[in-house]
């Protein structure tokens, strides 16, 4: 009997990956090449982000990858001083979501913007972050 080899690519995604496993791994490799991408449904059409590979509204999984589209708006956010296990090395920081149109995006923001300039509809784009050991990331940052 022959050892599968396991695919556990998501586990170098941010700064604590609680999922090594999964079925779109590919995301990984997207983020090591610099593109932020999500899935989409060729059935329907529906987006997903974080990218899924089934589609919970047609039942099926012929999904294909698409780019994030380049400038979002921020929806909402909140900043912490207090993080999770495993993310108290991080803060504070400020995690927000943000509005691309087709899809929205939960992630980070840099942490370099000051707490005066953060406000909703906050026109922001994604940035990949490459993390110590291979890990890798994405923020979101204002437009320069
Ligand atoms: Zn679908």
């Amino acid at each position: 009997m022959t050892e599968k080899e396991i695919d556990n690519r998501f586990s170098k995604f941010g700064t604590v990956s609680f999922t090594g496993l999964t079925r779109v791994n590919d995301f990984i490799d997207h983020l090591q090449q610099g593109r932020v991408l999500g899935t989409r449904c060729r059935t329907c059409g529906a987006r997903y982000f974080p990218p899924r590979a089934d589609c919970c509204k047609s039942l099926d999984s012929d999904m294909e990858w698409f780019d994030l589209p380049s400038i979002g708006t921020l929806l909402t956010y909140s900043s912490l001083s207090y993080a999770p296990a495993g993310f108290g090395e991080d803060l504070p920081y400020t995690i927000a979501v943000v509005d691309f149109g087709s899809v929205r995006v939960f992630g980070r923001l840099d942490r370099s913007l000051s707490a005066e300039k953060i406000a909703v509809g906050l026109r922001l784009r994604t940035e990949v972050l490459k993390l110590p050991g291979g890990r890798v990331s994405y923020e979101f940052r204002m437009l320069s």
